[in-house]
């Protein structure tokens, strides 16, 4: 049995998800579809019972859709149980990944209470987008192995993890996530040191500010601002993010390129818009602009349509990886 990287077995065998609306339920399908026994809590048993139905559903329509088989499915959702009660979800769990609500004084209570429960070998995940670990695991005895594994919406089709410690997470504990994570099948990323919005949203919100301010200005309208970036840059981003094409766009690479157009790159910089008010008369210019864009479509099959591309995306990258993937595999055999 192999993960969706090709590894052959999870670092850690049994994974517990606390949490699961949105993003736990998608963790549970990594961990699942990785080989890990996975244990299920939520305080709201209405949102487990939910979980497992879309759970039910997304495995289905993979079958459908000719990604995995319905062996493969039956193994997935065999792998999974519902707990009501806390401390028997985290029984034997050598890593937890928690994710409940985004607030910090909820966050507070509820590390409390795993590190409470959880074994001291466990290794406790948040999946908060934003808050610091710091913070969080603030006074607790267990603050050495608490740690954030922050996804993107929905982790088993989108493989990026940023990972950081808290100041007092230990580094054993960092490097055991990263590994479990990527033996799960996850593509983790570290930082250094916590910063807001860690790298992927904080780079995220300066690409919509300058997209909502474009709009605002009526430099052009919501559906041009999107399809530059699904049929321009994305493309391009899916491969190589900003350095990696910046290096290939100029036959002397990065060097070169930066150099060529440093002048222009800060001139537009220096132009770029103010942060937007966002206020609710231009939240409702840009859902009019996205409404029109999607023409009726349902949200949920456009939801489909993006996970089952994505999956193919990621499956066709992992058949043709680059050249750095090779050479760094080659460079293992030695
Ligand atoms: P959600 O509202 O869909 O789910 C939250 C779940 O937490 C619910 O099922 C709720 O019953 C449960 N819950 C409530 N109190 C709890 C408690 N005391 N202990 C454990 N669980 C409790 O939220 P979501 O979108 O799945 O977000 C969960 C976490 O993931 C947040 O920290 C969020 O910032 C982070 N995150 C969200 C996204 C996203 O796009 N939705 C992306 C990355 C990370």
């Amino acid at each position: 049995m192999t993960n969706p990287q090709g590894r052959r077995h999870p670092t850690i065998r049994q994974a517990a998800v606390v949490g699961t609306g949105v993003i736990g339920r998608s963790w549970i399908r990594v961990f699942a579809r990785a080989g890990c026994r996975t244990r299920v809590y939520d305080p709201n048993p209405s949102q487990v019972e939910k979980a497992l139905a879309w759970l039910e559903e997304d495995l289905s329509l993979d079958v459908a859709d000719g990604l995995i088989s319905a062996k493969e499915a039956a193994e997935q959702r065999a792998r999974v149980t519902a707990h009501k009660d806390l401390v028997e979800a985290l029984d034997g769990a050598g890593y937890l990944q928690e994710s409940g609500p985004e607030e910090i004084d909820l966050k507070k209570a509820v590390f409390l209470q795993l590190d409470r429960v959880a074994g001291t070998q466990t290794v406790i995940g948040s999946s908060t987008s934003g808050l610091d670990m710091t913070e969080i695991a603030q006074g607790l005895p267990g603050a050495r192995r608490c740690i954030v594994a922050h996804p993107v919406n929905p982790p088993h089709v989108i493989p990026v993890v940023e990972v950081l410690g808290g100041e007092h997470t230990d580094l054993e504990v960092i490097a055991k996530t990263c590994e479990f994570m990527s033996s799960v099948g996850q593509k983790p990323v570290f930082l250094n040191s916590y910063v807001s919005g860690f790298l992927l949203n904080r780079m995220q919100a300066a690409l919509i500010r300058e997209a909502i301010d474009l709009v605002e200005r009526g430099v052009a309208d919501v559906k041009a601002v999107d399809t530059v970036i699904c049929e321009g840059l994305g493309l391009r981003w899916a491969l190589m993010g900003p350095f990696g094409v910046a290096n290939t766009n100029a036959d002397g690479g990065i060097r070169e390129y930066f150099t060529r157009y440093r002048e222009a790159y800060i001139e537009d910089m220096n132009d770029l818009g103010p942060t937007p008010s966002l206020d609710q008369a231009m939240i409702e210019r840009l859902a009019q602009g996205t409404d029109a864009m999607f023409n009726g479509t349902s949200r949920s099959e456009i939801r489909r349509w993006r996970d089952r591309v994505l999956q193919k995306v990621c499956a066709v990258k992992q058949s043709d990886p680059s050249p750095q993937v090779i050479f760094a595999r080659e460079l293992r055999q030695f």
